[in-house]
């Protein structure tokens, strides 16, 4: 079965999420582990939890989900307390994902704010070295990213310099996003395979678990991130067709992030399972 889902409201708690999910026709999920904005994150309710997974098998939300960290946490900022920040946030989110464990953690790399892609890669890999532990049940994953201002992780080997410098590298996983891929230059739409094989050569697909699907408002290679309905954008039905059915994405949690209502959601998520080749 398809595994796919969009973004939904943590306001909630995780019961509503995965009847929202339901309601969707999704099977897995994506949350804000907390404001994306940042904050604190509210006191884990243990019924809620419970609730939820309860209510899972039966909803067919089966996941894995993929909970995504806010868009304040910068592993590579240059202030030391804001680096500290974000090691806190990480380290308290991921205890609170031991209680859904076998899930995806998803983060932005960060941006190095001109210290440089190289000094911002040492920084991002010193904070997973010290907020993962070997017990551990959640697979942290590093975004691919579009490459706007000065982030880090817009190119593949970025991210393999990153997963290098992790000693508990079994950990850590990457999540491709569509549009960023894009936006950073890579031809999904024309060299789908390419792309894929340079994945593989550079990070190697066996790390690859999850995709966020969004079609892109801008042309290849523009660096802007700005995600479009699937279908309305740059990227076109025809390569989300090829997208969801090749052989080294099918079986992943596909997520949509795109500018969307919750029947836009509901919608989209009947596209993509209707063009999903079951029998292949
Ligand atoms: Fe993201
Ligand atoms: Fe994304
Ligand atoms: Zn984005």
């Amino acid at each position: 079965m398809m595994k796919i889902g969009s973004h939904i409201s943590a306001a909630k708690g995780y019961a509503a999420m995965g009847r929202q999910a339901h309601k969707l026709g999704a099977s897995t999920f994506a949350f804000f582990t907390r404001n994306p904005r940042g904050g604190s994150a509210k006191a884990l309710d243990e019924a809620d939890v419970a609730a939820f997974l309860a209510e899972a098998q039966q909803n067919g939300v089966t996941g894995p989900l993929v909970a995504h960290a806010p868009y304040t946490m910068n592993a590579c900022a240059a202030d030391p307390h804001l680096r500290e920040f974000a090691r806190d946030m990480m380290r308290e989110d991921l205890a609170r994902l031991e209680h859904t464990p076998g899930n995806f953690y998803n983060f932005h790399p960060g941006s190095h704010v001109g210290q440089g892609a190289e000094a911002g890669i040492a920084f991002i890999a010193a904070q997973l070295n010290d907020v993962l532990t070997e017990d551990q049940h959640t697979t942290v994953l590093l975004e691919t990213m579009a490459g706007k201002g000065s982030e880090v992780g817009r190119t593949f080997e970025e991210l393999r310099a990153i997963l290098d410098g992790v000693e508990r590298a079994g950990k850590m996983g990457v999540c491709l996003d569509t549009c960023h891929v894009w936006d950073g230059g890579y031809d999904i739409v024309n060299d789908l395979d390419g792309v894929l094989t340079q994945f593989d050569k550079v990070i190697g697909l066996t790390r690859l678990k999850a995709v966020h699907l969004n079609d892109s408002m801008n042309p290849l290679g523009a660096h802007k991130d700005r995600h479009a309905q699937i279908g309305a954008g740059h990227i076109g039905l025809d390569a989300f067709r090829r997208i969801v059915n090749h052989p080294a994405l099918r079986g992943l949690p596909f997520i949509l992030e795109t500018p969307n209502d919750d029947a836009g959601w509901a919608k989209e998520i009947a596209l993509l399972r209707g063009m999903y080749g079951e029998e292949a």
